[in-house]
C-alpha cells in the first residue's frame, strides 16, 4: 500500500516499502528525461521487491499553462507534506518576472544544504588525465549569501535610497548609477552547513572537510563562515575531527578539518584533486566550484544533485543542468543527471542495493559505449542512443 515517508524518531526518515514520491517533471528536455529516469529508477527498485508511488506536481512553464501560476501553492505543500522528491529542470526568465523557482522551493522548504557528489564512473569521457581521482562531496549553503535575493535594480527610487542611507549610517561612497544586493552569511546558517557536512563525512568514514571562502577578501561574510566552522568543531565535533590550527595538520586519526580560498580551490580541485574530500563552502562559492567539477567527471549531463534539510527531513533531488531547450521533445539528451540525482535519493532513503545496481548498470552500459550524444561527441566508436535508447540499455543490464 502506498503510504507518506515521515520523521521517525531521533531524527531519522521512516520508509514504507511503497513512498509516495511527487516528483515535478521539469520544462524543455524534462519531457525526454523523466521518462527515462524513471523507467530505470522503477526497475531498479521492483528488483528489490520495492515500489514508488509517483505523485505529479506541478511547477514552471507546465504549472503556469495550467494553472496561471509558475510555482503554485499546492506544488510546495505537497512537498512539505511527502517530505521528499524529485524535479526535472525548470524555466527561469532572465531579468526581472519570476525568481528562480528553483532558489524558491529551496528557500520555502528550507532546503539549507545543496549535495553534489562528483565522482568519476568508468569509461566516461574527461578532459583531465586522471578523472578517477576526482571523488568529492560538496556541502553548499543553499539559503544565505548573494542567492538570498535581496537586490535593489540601478536608478530606481529604492536604489537611491539605500545609497544614501548607507552613506549616512556608515560614510559609505556608492556610485549613484549603482545596482545593489546584499549578502547575507549568518552564523546560524553556517553552522548548520558545516554539521550537516562533518556527519556525514562521519558516516561515509570520510578523511577530511575542506571549508572554502574568500575570507582574506570578505572578511565579515566569507571570513566569518570559515571560523564558525572551526568553532563547530571544538564546540560538537571534538572527539571524531579537529581543525588544521588544533593539529598543525596531523589529526591522529579523526577528520581532518582544513579550509581553503575560493580562487586557489578552483585551481587546486584540477591540479591535486585527490586533497579534496567533502567540501563545505558559501552559497555562490558552491554554484561556482559544483559545476567546475562537474566538467572534470562528464559534464553537466550526468551531474546530480539533492537539495536537504536534515533537520526537517525535507530533500528534493533534481537534475543539475538546465532545461536545454534547443533540444527539448528530441528524446535526445542525457538523463544521467537526472537518474543519478534518483541514485541519490535512493541513498538517502537508504535503498542502498538498488542505488548501487542502478551505478553499476550505468557504468557497465557506458563502458560498452552505448551513450547518448554529449558522450558520443567524446568518445571513439560509441554507439549514439536517444535518451530513451539509453535508459532501456541500462535496465537490461541492472
Ligand atoms: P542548460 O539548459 O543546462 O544547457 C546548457 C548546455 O548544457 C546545453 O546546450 C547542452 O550542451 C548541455 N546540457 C544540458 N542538459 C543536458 C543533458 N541532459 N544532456 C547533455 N547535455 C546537456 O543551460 P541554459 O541553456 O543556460 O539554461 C536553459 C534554461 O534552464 C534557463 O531557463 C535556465 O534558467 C534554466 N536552468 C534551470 C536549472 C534547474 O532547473 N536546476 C539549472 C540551470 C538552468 P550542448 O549544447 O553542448 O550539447
Amino acid at each position: 500500500m502506498a503510504e507518506k515517508i515521515t520523521m521517525g524518531a531521533g531524527g531519522a526518515l521512516r520508509v514504507p516499502d511503497e513512498p509516495i514520491v511527487p516528483f515535478i517533471q521539469g520544462d524543455g528536455t524534462g519531457i525526454d528525461i523523466w521518462p527515462a529516469a524513471q523507467l530505470v529508477m522503477d526497475a531498479a527498485a521492483a528488483k528489490h521487491g520495492k515500489r514508488i508511488s509517483w505523485k505529479e506536481v506541478l511547477a514552471g512553464e507546465k504549472a503556469y499553462k495550467e494553472t496561471g501560476d509558475w510555482l503554485p501553492e499546492e506544488t510546495v505543500e505537497t512537498f512539505r507534506e511527502y517530505l521528499i522528491g524529485i524535479k526535472g529542470p525548470l524555466t527561469t526568465p532572465v531579468g526581472g518576472g519570476i525568481r528562480s523557482l528553483n532558489v524558491a522551493l529551496r528557500q520555502l522548504l528550507d532546503l539549507y544544504v545543496c549535495l553534489r557528489p562528483v565522482r568519476w564512473f568508468s569509461g566516461v569521457p574527461s578532459p583531465v588525465k586522471h578523472p578517477e581521482k576526482v571523488d568529492m562531496v560538496i556541502f553548499r549553503e543553499n539559503t544565505e549569501d548573494i542567492y538570498a535575493g535581496l537586490e535593489v535594480e540601478e536608478g530606481t527610487p529604492e536604489a537611491a535610497r539605500l545609497i544614501d542611507l548607507l552613506h549616512d549610517a556608515f560614510g559609505w561612497e556608492i556610485r549613484k548609477d549603482s545596482g545593489i544586493g546584499i549578502k547575507p552569511v549568518s552564523e546560524t546558517g553556517s553552522k548548520r552547513l558545516v554539521r550537516a557536512a562533518l556527519n556525514y563525512a562521519v558516516r561515509h568514514g570520510r578523511k577530511s572537510v575542506t571549508l572554502v571562502h574568500k575570507g582574506n577578501i570578505q572578511k565579515f561574510t566569507e571570513g566569518a563562515f570559515r571560523n564558525w566552522g572551526y568553532e563547530l568543531v571544538r564546540e560538537e565535533f571534538a572527539d571524531v575531527a579537529v581543525g588544521w590550527d588544533d593539529c598543525g595538520g596531523d589529526p591522529g586519526g579523526k577528520i581532518l578539518v582544513k579550509d581553503a580560498i575560493a580562487d586557489i580551490t578552483l585551481q587546486q580541485v584540477l591540479t591535486r584533486p585527490d586533497e579534496f574530500d567533502v567540501i563545505a563552502t558559501t552559497n555562490l562559492n558552491g554554484d561556482y566550484l559544483s559545476d567546475a567539477l562537474a566538467a572534470q567527471v562528464g559534464g553537466i549531463g550526468i551531474a546530480p544533485g539533492g537539495n536537504i534539510n536534515y533537520v526537517s527531513g525535507h530533500g528534493i533531488f533534481e537534475a543539475t543542468h538546465g532545461t536545454a531547450p534547443k533540444y527539448a521533445g528530441q528524446d535526445k539528451v542525457n538523463p544521467g543527471s537526472l537518474l543519478l540525482s534518483g541514485v541519490m535519493m535512493f541513498e538517502h532513503l537508504e535503498w542502498l542495493d538498488a542505488a548501487r545496481d542502478i551505478v553499476s548498470a550505468l557504468e557497465r552500459t557506458i563502458a560498452e559505449k552505448i551513450v547518448t550524444y554529449d558522450f558520443a561527441r567524446l568518445m571513439e566508436g560509441a554507439t549514439e542512443v536517444k535518451c530513451s535508447e539509453f535508459a532501456q540499455a541500462i535496465v537490461e543490464r541492472l
